[in-house]
């Protein structure tokens, strides 16, 4: 199967464009030795050894300083690496919210000790982590949360829940955002981000098993866990600056456009080589969409490594992406229609459609819902 190697008239620096080469021969080998099979939800395969295996060979947290397991290499570096990876299918969930947005958290603000402890386990493809920010009646209204730590001895003591916690039953930590004082006028005061360790006392995580029949949601409840100070990221009350910055890094890549990457792939070859003169419109559309999606991705990617929030950018790249990925298994439909099944193995494109129906309606609630970021956008817009 053919890759669509969709970044190649993106201009990178050599470090990052070296990082590709070196990532297109690892997954070659990879392939070849029947490591992974090109997975079709890429960023949510859980493969614990497939990450080892990339912290060994160096794809991940590259652009951490060194004394932290990175590489120092710049920030298109990552950028290129997570693109390469979800084209490829390779199952590298486990160790995605780690190296997405948990450890450039505790890389800009978590503890020293937290740094050292936590990062050269990221890079090695060994620790990773979990997002607890929704609650019941939380999830587009973050400012709602009720999970509240109080002061205890040298730390803090959490109680209450957070829910569709995706992998919480199998990573190591968690970064929850908690009530630690008084909300204020706007809500956004008094709240504040906490590294958990989701072995430790205190926490129960329960599953919450999805449309598929998968279990990849749980809910977390923390009954008088206790937490050290500096397990807190950041400063007390400044949760909400953070969180909202970390959203960028959530919002803004290509997993945001890249998620049904695979069917279009299956679509392209299922239609083969002499298309008719409306698959050729429509795949050829697609294909142009992929090309701008990639060039805005790359280009809030170039924000983000000057150290900017640019959180506005995240949210149009996330909206026009999810919507980009919810039109991809509607195409195929209308293209080749199809009895989509997931029990049927013989059949690659039936299967994948099958999947991608299941799971596409997500793509526009988690990280943040269509509504809200349209609002978001609005508002940064000067439109309302
Ligand atoms: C696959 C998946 C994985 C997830 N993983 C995680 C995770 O790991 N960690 C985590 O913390 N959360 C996770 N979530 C939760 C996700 O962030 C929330 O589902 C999302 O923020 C929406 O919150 P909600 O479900 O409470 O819906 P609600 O906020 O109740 O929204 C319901 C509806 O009302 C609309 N709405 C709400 N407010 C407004 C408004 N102000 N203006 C216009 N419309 C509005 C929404 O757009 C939506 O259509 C995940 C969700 C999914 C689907």
């Amino acid at each position: 199967m053919r890759a669509f190697q969709f970044q190649q008239n993106i201009d990178l620096p050599p470090a990052a464009a070296l990082a590709r080469e070196r990532l297109r021969t690892f997954l070659s080998n990879e392939l070849a030795k029947g490591r992974f099979v090109p997975h079709r939800g890429s960023w949510s395969a859980f493969d614990p050894a497939f990450s080892e295996r990339a912290g060994a060979a160096g794809f991940i947290g590259v652009t951490w300083p060194k004394r932290y397991g990175g590489q120092d290499l710049p920030g298109l570096a990552r950028f290129v690496i997570a693109a390469e990876m979800l084209a490829a299918g390779a199952p590298c969930g486990a160790h995605w919210i780690a190296e997405r947005q948990s450890g450039p958290q505790i890389l800009r603000n978590g503890s020293e000790r937290a740094r050292q402890d936590i990062l050269p386990r990221i890079c090695r493809g060994e620790c990773f982590f979990g997002i607890g920010m929704s609650e019941p009646n939380s999830g587009s209204d973050l400012a709602a949360v009720r999970t509240r730590a109080k002061p205890y001895k040298d730390g803090w003591v959490i109680n209450g829940s957070k829910i569709w916690t995706s992998n919480a039953h199998r990573v190591h930590y968690l970064i929850a955002l908690v009530r630690t004082g008084e909300a204020g006028p706007d809500r956004h005061g008094g709240l504040t981000q906490f590294l958990i360790d989701l072995a430790a006392p205190g926490v129960t995580v329960r599953p919450i098993r999805d449309i598929a029949g998968k279990h990849e949601f749980n809910e977390v409840f923390f009954e008088d866990h206790f937490v050290a100070n500096d397990m807190m990221v950041g400063a007390e009350g400044q949760g909400w600056t953070m969180v909202t910055e970390e959203l960028a890094f959530e919002r803004s890549g290509p997993d945001r456009f890249l998620s049904d990457y695979r069917l279009l792939v299956e679509l392209v070859n299922r239609v083969g080589p002499n298309p008719d003169d409306r698959q050729a419109i429509e795949i050829g559309r697609l294909v142009a969409h992929l090309s701008a999606l990639a060039r805005m991705s790359r280009s809030v990617a170039g924000l983000l490594q000057d150290g900017k929030a640019p959180n506005v950018e995240a949210a149009l790249v996330k909206d026009v992406g999810t919507a980009f990925e919810q039109e991809i298994p509607a195409v195929a439909r209308r293209l080749l229609p199809t009895q989509a099944s997931l029990e049927d193995e013989d059949d690659s494109f039936s299967e994948a459609l099958a999947d991608a129906i299941l799971r596409a309606p997500s793509f526009t609630l988690r990280g943040g819902t269509r509504e809200v970021l349209r609002g978001l956008i609005a508002r940064g817009l000067g439109l309302r």
